[in-house]
């Protein structure tokens, strides 16, 4: 009978020690946002990457990678992956170990080289894994830069002989799909982008939920309503609260003229942009609590001030002017860690 105890008391330790770690702490519906690169161009080393992970998780995608080992690097120095352990023995470096262990997948909004380059340099040493994207930005990569030509081809098709390392996961408009070796789902929806098509994300886990915004320009300006089509889409999220944060462009400050977006947005069109998103998840308080990462910046050589201080100073009269209140606007930063509960 002593016996017997002893032996369910250690079948109890065993089924609630951390040996079973999945069963003894329940996912937090939250997710946690590392910026590898910040910029919009031109300034190689800090171009659009963005890795989403779950609370309390390990397995991530890495949103775009125009930048990817020296954001690893630059996020390692500020301490932003120190909550991801290495095992001992691996024998990698912290950065090493992000790429070829935390990442499981690479998300793409389009192959313009601001968000590739770092794909595509790191390609020799990182792990296999899929990429995810729209038909189109698939094709690109196959044909234009994973081809023997450009750089070895790393990809499964294209010219032969294909390497393989990288797994194509075409992904059809507003259809989810699951992540391999990872707790999220991923959902697209394309986007205009001055005659390229560009891509939205949408990442959720445990019943919460990032969106990604590839470069896009606004509906008003591009012709279309894709923007339109994308906020309808998530409402949902949003109107539940489930959406924690949108990470989106804003390349150009205010006195940008609309002839000269090239497809991209300004603060002024993201704060309409985001009127039109609280119009469709039901008002104003709908978008209470979310984050709205601002990305994209493109980086000036004029002296004088920087252009994210100009943007951040815009976004905050254009967001009062619109009635926005609830909305945290952050400018995305290489290295910096954001936690969203
Ligand atoms: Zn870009
Ligand atoms: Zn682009």
């Amino acid at each position: 009978m002593k016996l017997k105890t002893s032996c369910l008391f250690l079948i109890s330790f065993i089924f609630s020690s951390s040996l079973l770690p999945a069963l003894a702490a329940p996912a937090r519906p939250g997710f946690v946002v590392t910026v590898l690169g910040a910029r919009g161009g031109i300034l190689d080393g800090n171009l659009s990457a963005y890795m989403i992970r779950p609370a309390g998780d390990d397995r991530a995608v890495l949103c775009d990678a125009g930048t990817a080992m020296a954001g690893l690097v630059a996020a390692d120095r500020t301490g932003a992956l120190d909550d991801i352990a290495v095992p001992p023995g691996s024998g990698l470096t912290r950065a090493g170990y992000v790429l070829t262990h935390t990442i499981r997948a690479y998300l793409i909004s389009h192959a313009h080289l601001d968000h590739v380059a770092g794909l595509v340099v790191a390609s020799p040493d990182d792990s296999a894994k899929p990429v995810y994207a729209l038909p189109a930005t698939l094709r690109d990569l196959s044909e234009h830069l994973f081809n023997w030509r450009i750089w070895p081809n790393f990809g499964d098709r294209g010219p032969s002989p294909a390497l393989g390392k990288y797994h194509y996961r075409a992904l059809a408009p507003g259809r989810t799909e699951p992540v391999p070796d990872t707790a999220m789902t991923v959902t697209a929806w394309p986007l205009n982008h001055g005659g390229v098509e560009s891509t939205a994300f949408l990442v959720a886990a445990n019943g919460a939920s990032v969106l990604y915004l590839g470069d896009t320009g606004p509906d008003v300006v591009e012709g279309g309503r894709r923007l339109d089509d994308l906020w309808r889409a998530v409402a949902p999220e949003v109107a539940a609260h489930r959406l924690k944060a949108i990470v989106i462009e804003a390349s150009y400050d205010d006195s940008r003229a609309d002839r000269m977006l090239f497809g991209h947005m300004t603060p002024a069109w993201v704060v309409r942009a985001l009127r039109d998103l609280a119009h469709r998840a039901g008002g104003p308080r709908s978008l209470r609590g979310l984050t709205v990462l601002i990305g994209h910046v493109k980086y000036s050589l004029a002296a004088g001030p920087a252009p994210q201080d100009v943007i951040r100073r815009d976004l905050a009269r254009d967001a009062a002017r619109e009635g926005l209140r609830d909305v945290r606007f952050v400018i995305a930063e290489q290295g910096l860690r954001l936690a969203l509960d």
